[in-house]
């Protein structure tokens, strides 16, 4: 799993999306991160969430929870190293 920050407000998070329909101003809410999942099954699948939602997704008990906190952990250091 490789997380980018992302830039471009043409991007909607999928979770809003989901939740508010596509068509609503709330389902057009800007990515904050892309997911891209790496494994086997799932290679190339290409999530994206705005910040509250990857806020969210990383409080479930669920065992990839450490692993996306971890990524977003890494992102954010990525991030700060490109700014310099
Ligand atoms: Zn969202």
């Amino acid at each position: 799993m490789t997380i980018t920050a992302n830039k471009d407000n043409l991007i909607w998070c999928d979770m809003c999306k989901l939740r508010f329909g596509a068509k609503h101003p709330k389902g057009q809410t800007p990515a904050r991160w892309i997911v891209v999942s790496e494994t086997m099954e799932r290679k190339g699948v290409t999530r994206s969430y705005c910040q509250p939602c990857s806020n969210e997704i990383q409080t479930l008990s669920d065992g990839s929870t450490w692993t996306f906190r971890q990524q977003l952990d890494y992102a954010l250091r990525m991030e700060q190293l490109d700014g310099i």
